[in-house]
């Protein structure tokens, strides 16, 4: 098979083949782009490779024909006398790890072409400017020297002249720092640099190929859920160079701000610099829109490309350039990171600028990362009684407090240890991931907004400031010092990744809202989806914060949660306690009274949204006191003894209470608490129609498992709000259903459905029964059976499609056979999961229902499983 392509024969449809920057290439190339010639070695030789280790001869065959081609394609030759080529050999696997993987510039110098070249181009300087970096990099990927013995010949070099920037390196220092360098090989003693370009052409395909299995690509594969089977492609490439002299120079650019989604060009560039400069963040790189007063012909081509690559991909891109004597090259581009901020910025203007439609724009988002748009902002009014520190730039916004660690490593421990961290350093580097993925924020005092620190914040949506240059950090020390004062490891610091600001200590957040492009990128998610979104709340409060996120209503309120308030909690136990019926009646008054209150609060929030309210679920000892403390406190406001109370609480325990005297059974045993629950909703609703106001009361029984059941206590129910009704005079439409939570319930779901109006699965519960997993035990053995790949997911978050999944398409089918158009609802914890969402879509889930933040993540991942 061909495992050869040149640039001319790709097309960015073959990503998997050419790997992304090599599909890339091709597609620049065929679009007539200024890119340097070259080819592309296909993943599928990197799997032959990683079976035998070795690259076929076959393939050794076609990489010097291709060199061939390239030769002819340049007029250069390899190791040549005259006109030699020098070559970049880059990694680029299918889906793109921004400097996880190796690339090797220049190779082709040697000791004999160094000098040609320097003859050649009367630029003696550049060739041994080229010709360290190649030693270093080859060094490095080859031989896995480490990066940190040359950069330390430079630095001592620098020091010694008091150079201010590797500038200012003289062509007599060059060359002794390539011979500094080649001693480092023989020190090192794993190998001599070889001389032969072709060797070094096949030790650094080689090195790539194996550069895929090493420890911070696999890190990012695994934080990226990126198959290991992939593998990567090599580019190999004419060099262009940008350290040929002051006209000369290599930048990065974004079509769009990837911070904000801003509309215009932005990147940063370094005159006189080669590769990997400006992201290493070596000098302070300067922005983009500053070449347009030094080489404004070079930045209106820049421009042009820029916006005919992003018609041409209907997407914003990151691009690589050089500018080599006054001419601009195009080295890559591929879809650019961004924080979810401007990811959806940047889909509502692409669907304006004509570009995509909505359902394009939609599917563009991870679903999950609209959570992170919704992290707290600083309280402005707690930020006054803190220090400002200083000011950097804002790489990716956020509000975040941590404390101060120095090393990736310091860093992981403390946040294993359950510290939040700040992980503040002069740069990062792909060794510092770890550290940095457990960071609540990053700080670093140098580089620029396209930095690995910011471009690998925005990535991780995590709270960014970088090149905040009046910090100093020691790491011998494990201090930072900010115009003379001194940050030490472990000081509490509060980032803001959207000024730029860093605050001495914690700062107080509050909720973010959502507003402007969201707000849009929501709405289109409610009109392209199918599926109810529902909140699940307890409080006015918490269903406010749905109600901001656009919520359908409330699927679940969990009516036990309003006991447990102090003064509840005590008619509550007055309740139970009670020896008969009559001692009953007070404490069911009071609870009555301040029940029936909420339920007016919530109908009130809601105006024409569906509030449905769930009875008395939890067994009654969960409301009892626990310990003596407590026994003895609650004997003082009951006036019941201490030995009679713990009489009372040995009589209600049970062996499995949450397969014991809960839910509807409360309600076959004490009629009178459901009968309260009730007739405090329809005082609420007739309250409520004093005011004008028409509610359709929604009530949800628990845990039932049988029609004959279902009947009892729909029966009860029923009476009491004609009970409620008549004596008012008033008629109210109500709807009661169960909840579908038993796989009893599941099977025999056509004859509940007769006694029931709709249908909400309690996932919980069901997946508890189902699986037999007690849901509060499984911490003790269920992290064993994720990480064996016994169980692929935690059933109690993605839904278990095989087993609980089964249940509910025959209880969806058995009750909509009864009545075709049953409304059918979850309301688990899995009712907020994108990819149980899917299913849920799948199998004609009405609407789902889940916590207030959960709303923004459902509707997206609602409207996408439905486009
Ligand atoms: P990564 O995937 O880590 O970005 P690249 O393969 O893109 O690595 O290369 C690293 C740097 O070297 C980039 O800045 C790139 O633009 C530059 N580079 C790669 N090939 C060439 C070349 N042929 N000429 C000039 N610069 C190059
Ligand atoms: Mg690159
Ligand atoms: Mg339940």
């Amino acid at each position: 098979t061909k495992q050869i392509y040149d640039f001319s024969e790709g097309n960015m449809k073959m990503r998997d083949l050419l790997g992304g920057k090599g599909a890339n290439l091709s597609e620049m190339t065929n679009m007539g782009l200024p890119v340097p010639h070259g080819f592309t070695v296909t993943t599928e030789a990197c799997h032959e490779y990683q079976q035998t280790h070795q690259l076929s001869k076959h393939l050794l065959n076609d990489i010097d024909q291709a060199i061939q081609t390239l030769s002819r394609q340049t007029n250069k030759e390899f190791n040549g006398t005259s006109h030699p080529l020098l070559i970049s050999v880059r990694s680029g696997a299918a889906i793109s790890m921004p400097g996880m993987m190796d690339t090797i510039l220049n190779i082709g110098l040697n000791d004999q072409t160094v000098v040609t070249i320097a003859e050649l181009t009367h630029n003696e300087r550049f060739a041994y400017d080229s010709y360290r970096r190649l030693l270093a990099m080859f060094g490095n990927v080859v031989y896995g020297i480490s990066e940190a013995s040359f950069d330390q010949v430079l630095t001592d070099t620098k020091n010694a002249h008091h150079y201010e920037s590797d500038l200012d390196l003289t062509v007599a220092d060059l060359k002794q720092i390539v011979s500094h360098f080649k001693n480092i090989y023989e020190i090192s003693d794993k190998g001599v640099f070889p001389q032969d370009p072709k060797e070094q052409l096949l030790a650094a395909i080689n090195a790539v190929f194996d550069s895929w299995n090493n420890h911070r690509a696999q890190i990012y594969r695994r934080e990226n859920h990126i198959s290991e089977e992939l593998g990567t492609a090599v580019n190999i490439q004419e060099m262009v160079f940008g350290n040929y002299g002051e006209n000369s120079g290599t930048g990065v650019a974004f079509t769009r701000n990837p911070s904000t989604g801003e509309a215009g060009l932005f990147g940063e560039y370094l005159l006189n610099a080669q590769g990997e400069d400006v992201v290493a963040g070596i000098r302070t790189p300067q922005p983009v829109a500053t070449l347009k007063a030094s080489m404004p012909d070079t930045y209106e081509q820049l421009l042009d490309i820029a916006n005919k690559l992003e018609t041409h991909y209907r997407e914003m891109q990151d691009l690589e350039f050089t500018i080599e004597d006054g001419r601009l090259y195009l080295l890559q581009t591929r879809s650019g990171k961004r924080t979810p901020s401007a990811a959806v910025k940047i889909a509502v203007d692409l669907v304006g600028e004509g570009l995509i439609d909505q359902k394009t724009a939609l599917l563009r988002l991870e679903p999950e990362s609209i959570s992170k748009m919704l992290h707290p902002e600083f309280d402005l009014h707690d930020l006054k009684q803190h220090d400002l520190l200083t000011t950097g730039l804002p790489a990716s916004p956020g509000a975040a407090s941590g404390q101060v660690y120095f090393t990736a490593e310091d860093a992981k421990r403390a946040s294993d240890a359950g510290q939040k961290v700040v992980l503040m350093r002069s740069d990062t580097s792909p060794e510092d991931i770890e550290g940095m993925i457990v960071s609540q924020a990053i700080v670093t005092s140098r580089g620029g907004m396209t930095s690995h620190a910011a471009v690998v914040a925005r990535g991780m949506a995590a709270t960014g400031v970088v090149g905040a240059h009046e910090l100093e950090v020691d790491y011998e020390r494990k201090i930072a010092k900010i115009k003379g004062q001194i940050i030490h490891e472990g000081d509490w610091v509060s980032v803001d990744g959207t000024s730029g600001n860093l605050y001495s200590g914690m700062v107080k957040t509050r909720d973010a809202t959502i507003k402007g492009e969201l707000s849009a990128f929501l709405n289109w998610a409610k009109q392209n989806s199918k599926m109810g979104v529902y909140t699940n709340a307890d409080t006015p409060k918490d269903f406010q914060k749905a109600l901001d996120f656009d919520a359908d209503g409330i699927g679940l309120t969990r009516t036990e949660h309003m006991f447990f308030k102090p003064e509840r909690l005590l008619q509550m136990r007055r309740l139970i306690l009670a020896e008969d019926l009559q001692g009953r009646k007070d404490p069911l008054a009071k609870l009555l009274q301040m029940q029936q209150g909420d339920f007016y609060e919530l109908y009130k929030l809601a105006g024409d949204k569906e509030v449905t309210i769930r009875l008395l679920d939890p067994p009654l000892h969960e409301f009892l006191p626990h310990d003596e403390k407590e026994i003895q406190a609650v004997s003082k406001q009951t006036g019941i003894s201490p030995e009679h109370l713990r009489d009372r609480i040995n009589s209600l325990k049970e062996s499995n209470p949450m397969l014991g005297h809960r839910g509807d059974r409360l309600a076959v045993t004490f009629p009178d608490i459901y009968e309260m629950q009730v007739q405090a909703i329809m005082n609420a609703v007739i309250r409520l129609a004093g005011e004008g106001i028409t509610i359709q009361p929604h009530i949800m029984i628990p845990l039932t498992d049988s029609q004959a059941e279902m009947a009892w206590v729909r029966d009860l129910v029923t009476k009491q709000i004609k009970q409620s009704s008549n004596e008012k005079s008033i008629k109210v439409q109500y709807t009661v259903g169960t909840m579908m939570e038993m796989p009893r319930a599941c099977m025999t779901a056509d004859a509940i459905a007769e006694s029931s109006d709709f249908f909400s699965f309690g996932t919980n519960d069901l997946t508890q029964l189902t699986f037999g997993y007690s849901r509060d035990d499984v911490g003790s053995f269920m992290p064993k059976y994720i990480e064996y790949g016994i169980l692929p997911a935690d059933p109690f978050q993605t839904i278990d499609v095989e087993g609980v999944g089964e249940l509910m398409k025959i209880a969806i089918k058995k009750g909509r056979k009864t009545k075709n158009d049953l409304p059918i609802g979850v309301c688990g914890e899995v009712g907020g999961d994108p990819k149980s969402i899917e299913f849920f879509e799948e199998i004609g889930i009405t609407y789902v229902s889940c916590s207030p933040y959960r709303v923004p993540v459902a509707r997206l991942a609602a409207a996408q499983a439905h486009i």
